[in-house]
């Protein structure tokens, strides 16, 4: 495929392999940020061929395993409800809530549906004006923008009938709590190219410097992330902490203004649980003031459901990277993405999901099915 099969080249690749672990002289442990970034690192065994060089921390970048149970709940309860149209995102529907999932909640009669687009669930709203129809607005800095556009879209319309869930994390301030944890075993960062095509790379630096940790901006293909590990592997060895771009193609470092004025007005910052890990300072974004009346939230009053995560699953340790998935003791045999006990093996991006998918020859036999 014209503009992937040139980021896929395998003797690129084995020279990038071949450079990275030749200059490591110990193993280095470096977190990639995005959950699209842990699929392709496990799905191309990047993983595998960089060891013992590089130990890869799969971090906190799935939005789906980071949506916090409480928020979970909140969708079912609202999408249970009469009169309301639910509309998710596919990945969402299978995410385990305290008691129950959407895929439950719509085979009880509840009108859960899928949609490819925020604006799908504004169309819906406008054509069926005696329904509440509610947008579950999940994600990082890549998806806010067209869940801002859809919100702005209502408003122009006049669709009134028409709000949204939002539980929107920023990257920034995780990468933050990682490094302050007394626990972070964090060397260096692969910097996701996605949420720096929305927001730039400003944050980066500051955050490089005080920590002294490198961050590489980096994209999803096998070379654009051998680069990034190239890079951040060079600057460890060579005892630099710096902020760069190995994503040039798609990331400046101002990233995409227009964008950023939208959200800017649409959303504002506020403080975030995230699923596994705990409340986030300044982590999230909620509807701003001037479109509050477009908060799901607050119009069905939800927003006091508070509620504790369960115990067996253990993706907060996952998502800090304290244990591999596989570490876990429900991996494979009471988890899996058929009976999930967390998001992180439900959602396409999350890391036991990755595991499970693409190791599963590390299971026992009959968990294999064989
Ligand atoms: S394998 Fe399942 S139970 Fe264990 S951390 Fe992952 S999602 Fe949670």
């Amino acid at each position: 495929m014209r503009y992937l099969d040139e980021f896929r080249d395998p003797v690129l690749a084995r020279k990038l392999v071949g450079d990275i672990t030749t200059r490591a002289t110990r193993t280095w442990t470096v977190m990639e940020v995005c959950g699209g970034q842990t699929h392709s690192i496990i799905r191309n065994g990047i993983d595998q061929l960089l060891e013992p060089a590089v130990e890869f921390i799969h971090g906190p970048g799935c939005p789906v395993c980071v949506t916090p149970l409480e928020m979970v709940d909140r969708a079912l309860e609202i999408a249970a409800r009469p009169g309301v149209v639910f509309c998710s995102f596919g990945d969402m529907l299978r995410v385990p809530g305290s008691e129950r999932d959407l895929f439950s909640v719509k085979a009880r009669g509840g009108d859960v549906r899928v949609v490819y687009s925020p604006l799908d669930a504004v169309r819906i709203a406008e054509a069926s004006p005696d329904k509440q129809v509610v947008f579950f607005g999940v994600g990082f800095e890549t998806t806010a923008p067209a869940n801002a556009m859809a919100v702005v879209t209502a408003r122009r319309l006049g669709v009134s009938n028409f709000s949204m869930l939002v539980s929107h994390v920023l990257v920034p301030p995780a990468m933050t709590a990682i490094l302050d944890s007394p626990a972070n075993r964090v060397q260096a960062f692969l910097a996701a190219g996605h949420v720096c095509t929305v927001m730039g790379t400003r944050q980066y630096g500051p955050l490089a410097q005080r920590y002294r940790v490198p961050i590489v901006v980096t994209g999803f293909e096998p070379l654009d992330l051998l680069e990034g590990v190239r890079q951040v592997v060079a600057q460890l060895e060579s005892g630099e902490a710096r902020l760069a771009n190995a994503y040039p193609r798609a990331v400046a470092p101002e990233g995409n203004p227009v964008a950023q004025a939208v959200l800017e007005d649409v959303f504002e910052v506020c403080d975030r649980q995230w699923r596994g890990i705990g409340a986030i300072p300044r982590s999230g974004w909620r509807l701003s003031e001037r479109y509050r009346d477009h908060d799901a939230e607050i119009r069905f009053d939800v927003a006091d459901l508070h509620v504790a995560e369960s115990a067996d699953c253990h993706s907060g340790e996952v998502l800090q990277g304290l244990i591999k998935p596989s570490q876990c003791p429900a991996f494979g045999t009471r988890c899996t993405p058929r009976s999930p006990l967390g998001a992180t093996m439900v959602s396409s991006e999350g890391a036991c999901a990755a595991y499970y998918q693409f190791r599963r020859l590390a299971l026992p036999l009959e968990v294999r099915g064989g």
